[in-house]
């Protein structure tokens, strides 16, 4: 068998960046350290962190007044903001960057009087953040059969953002269903969509032309890679997301000639050593090659305090 690597895959600039906010203030200020949420949505991720010492909370009041906080890498609201501050917390906000862009055109939109329709999955962290950046109206939209529902008219002054994971033609799907029933709607032709996530789909896009399965390395509750995962299947590949090594079958991989792996966003290159390793164990495998369909060099600074 010859496995074929996706690329590129695995971390992007903001999951990295985040980890070193949760490493840097662990060594500066010492254990613990709080973060809200997940940081990243991989269990190995926070499994490694909260053995050195980080102490993962769902929410600010679980912390005790004047602790170190770290919001996570899908962005916080203003309550959530404020409800640290009035506990004289010290904050340190792991949000990527691109997800605080998001934040800023919400806020734009709004102070120039627009409504927002934001495209996303209800519950994700990501999605409850942008909810949480402003007080005027701002309406979650999953799909294209929902932008009929919305309680707006054509004479609204609308705009729309959208979570930066999605896959690219859902998120196109519903912009077009938007713009049939808003035509004078204001957004980004292609939503906000991130880099990671776009060169990520592009990756496993082209793999999916060579191989025959897709194994995708990633958590359960990681946006990102549940969409690669989706892509390969929309595909005609059959594709499974696993954690590691441990969550594979070895039915699965029967008459398997060409294997593609790409990982999540926030998913360790370790995993994806360790998974082909397991199958090395198993398998003959004549070739492990990386098939790159473009190169990136993107990176995000931690805070002044940190560095
Ligand atoms: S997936 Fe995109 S938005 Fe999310 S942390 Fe990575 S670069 Fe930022």
């Amino acid at each position: 068998m010859e496995i074929i690597l996706a690329n590129p895959r695995g971390f992007c600039a903001g999951v990295d960046r985040a980890i070193h906010i949760v490493e840097r203030a662990l060594e500066k200020y010492g254990a613990p350290v709080y973060v809200r949420h997940e940081i990243v949505h991989n269990k190995a991720v926070v499994d490694r962190l909260k053995e050195m010492g980080a102490v993962f909370v769902n929410e600010v009041d679980q912390v005790p007044e004047g602790a170190v906080i770290i919001f996570s890498a899908h962005g916080v609201g203003h309550e959530v903001y404020a409800n640290a501050e009035a506990r004289k917390q010290h904050i340190l906000d792991a949000a990527c960057p691109l997800v605080k862009k998001v934040h800023v055109s919400a806020k734009r939109h709004d102070g120039e009087g627009r409504k927002i329709v934001l495209i996303g999955h209800k519950g994700h962290p990501e999605v409850e953040g942008h909810l949480g950046q402003i007080d005027g109206e701002m309406h979650l939209v999953s799909s294209p059969e929902g932008v009929n529902d919305l309680p707006l008219t054509e004479n609204d002054a609308i705009a729309y953002i959208t979570q930066t994971t999605l896959s690219i033609e859902e998120a196109q799907g519903i912009i077009d269903a938007l713009k049939t029933r808003f035509p004078q709607i204001e957004g980004p032709q292609k939503g906000d969509l991130c880099y990671a996530t776009t060169n990520r789909q592009a990756a496993v896009k082209e793999l999916a032309n060579e191989v025959d399965m897709l194994l995708v390395v990633g958590s359960a509750n990681s946006s990102n890679s549940n969409r690669l995962r989706e892509l390969g299947e929309s595909m005609g590949i059959r594709s499974y997301l696993i954690d590691g090594p441990e969550d594979i079958s070895f039915e699965w991989l029967e008459g398997v000639q060409r294997l593609g792996i790409s990982s999540g966003a926030s998913a360790p290159e370790h995993l994806v050593k360790a998974v082909i390793d397991a199958i090395k164990q198993k398998i003959s495998v004549t070739d492990v090659r990386n098939s790159i369909t473009m190169e990136e060099n993107i990176s995000f600074s931690i805070p002044a305090e940190l560095q």
